[in-house]
């Protein structure tokens, strides 16, 4: 039986594979993409450390509007005024 592709599974795929796949735009038309960093202020109450702590994520914006497309906001975490929809 053939294994099928699970998130988080390194991908493995021809030239061709990957030429033939659809483009990511942005909702604006732009497709060129630049990596930031956007942090949460963990309030000491819900801390591990028990102190106030600075929580660094990762995220994908538009090189154009410098928005986020919603593609890049799996988990929701982004707030609604960073999204490219807005
Ligand atoms: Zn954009």
């Amino acid at each position: 039986m053939e294994k099928t592709w699970k998130p988080g599974d390194p991908m493995r795929l021809t030239m061709d594979q990957i030429k033939i796949s659809k483009q990511v735009t942005c909702d604006c038309g732009s497709a060129m993409f630049s990596e930031k960093l956007m942090f949460k202020r963990i309030s000491s109450i819900i801390s591990p450390s028990g102190r106030e702590e600075l929580y660094p994520m990762q995220v994908v914006v538009c090189e154009s509007c410098g928005k986020v497309p919603t593609e890049f906001n799996p988990y929701g975490l982004i707030p609604e005024e960073f999204l490219a929809n807005n």
